[in-house]
């Protein structure tokens, strides 16, 4: 009876996830072009042949009809099959991993997380972009989903985060890629200091909080980071600490971490970590607010308007698969991302492939492998040390 109900489950779960994969290539194509995902519904785009239910199924209408629309013989993309069967994939393997009998509903949040980071990680392909409207509320339900999955355990599903150990997940995702990305910048001297929309919240809250947070640990850095907004609200202008200056100041409490003077260096860290994640989060939450209840007039586009500069889609990315993954796999995640997307890098610029493919894409096949092979890589890792 078991097997067999787990049988059923696993081939309604691909199912599900290749429909969820035919509605994922609607959206990833609409979505950055502002066009509703509901209306109107899908049509051949040469000859505008409405798809009938047939045409509609996943995967195996392509096959049936050799990747040409039925009416004027157009040519399919093979992606949109390719994505189908991903997706389909995505699932089986949750559902497999996760089986309901054993840990509930844990699988609800993790296919509604990937399924929306999937989508978010091909527009990222296309565009250039991680449109917040997929990861922000990608973090959220991530989070929230850890409560889900803790609430409805009939045995212990220990490879998932508890709901305090996801939101440090999403913190330190966040403050991982936000202080990469800062350090990065410092590095190859690309300030790209933007002059408009630093007030009230930007990246300045964000620098302030990985500083008093290595200093002091995560609490402290959160409150520093909330008494700099305050400075700006009362002053009604941005106060800034040059990045600079700040990122000296990171490296000094850094080393002071090592001697007495101040906290741990573990504490050093994740308080930088933690804290710099922390006001990343809300300035993004703060900016994707504000455009929805006052969209520019002007139609400025969504990365000119990014308050903090480019990349900082990975952060909220990276938070959401935090959510998912708890931090220690999240380190596991960015360790496979890096990897992977320098040998990508490579073996295109041997190919002589010109388009070059963002972090985005990385960091989620990073965050799929962290997700179910990361136990196995933390225990031989641990085991390479000798501490396991
Ligand atoms: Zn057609």
């Amino acid at each position: 009876m078991t097997d067999l109900s787990g049988t059923l489950f696993a081939v309604l779960a691909a199912i599900i996830g290749s429909l969820i994969g035919s509605f994922g290539n609607v959206v990833v194509w609409r979505l950055p072009r502002g066009e509703s995902v509901a209306f109107p519904p899908s049509h051949c785009p040469r000859c505008d042949h409405r798809l009938g239910p047939l045409e509609l199924v996943p995967v195996l209408s392509w096959l049936a009809l050799r990747g040409r629309c039925r009416h004027c013989g157009a040519p399919i993309s093979p992606r949109y099959p390719l994505v189908e069967a991903l997706m389909a994939a995505v699932f089986l393997t949750v559902a497999l991993v996760w089986p309901p009998l054993t840990s509930g509903l844990a699988f609800l949040p993790l296919w509604t997380v990937l399924a929306m980071l999937v989508m978010a990680a091909l527009i990222d392909i296309d565009h250039y972009i991680l449109p917040d409207a997929l990861t922000l509320p990608a973090v959220v339900l991530g989070v929230l989903g850890a409560f889900l999955t803790r609430e409805t355990l009939t045995s212990a599903a220990p490879d998932l985060p508890t709901p305090a150990a996801a939101l440090v997940g999403a913190l330190a995702g966040a403050g991982v890629l936000a202080l990469i990305n800062r350090v990065g910048a410092l590095v190859l001297r690309r300030f790209a200091d933007t002059k408009e929309r630093l007030f009230p919240v930007s990246l300045d809250q964000v620098n302030v909080a990985a500083v008093v947070g290595a200093l002091a640990g995560p609490w402290w850095g959160v409150a520093a980071g909330a008494a700099s907004l305050l400075v700006n609200l009362m002053a009604r202008r941005t106060l800034r600490l040059p990045e600079p200056l700040a990122y000296g100041l990171l490296a000094v409490a850094l080393v002071l971490s090592m001697t007495t003077f101040t906290v741990p260096t573990v504490t050093a860290v994740g308080g930088s970590v933690l804290a710099a994640g922390a006001w990343a989060l809300l300035g993004a939450a703060y900016w994707w607010i504000h455009d929805l209840v006052r969209p520019d007039p002007a139609g400025q586009t969504e990365d000119d308007q990014e308050p903090v500069a480019m990349g900082f889609g990975d952060v909220k990315l990276a938070a959401a698969l935090g959510a998912l993954l708890g931090w220690e796999k999240l380190l596991v995640c960015v360790l496979f991302a890096v990897v992977l997307g320098a040998l990508f890098g490579v073996v295109g610029r041997l190919a002589g492939g010109k388009r070059v493919i963002p972090f985005g894409p990385y960091l989620l096949a990073g965050g799929l492998a962290a997700l179910f092979f990361g136990d196995a890589t933390i225990r031989w890792y641990l085991g390479m040390l000798g501490v396991g």
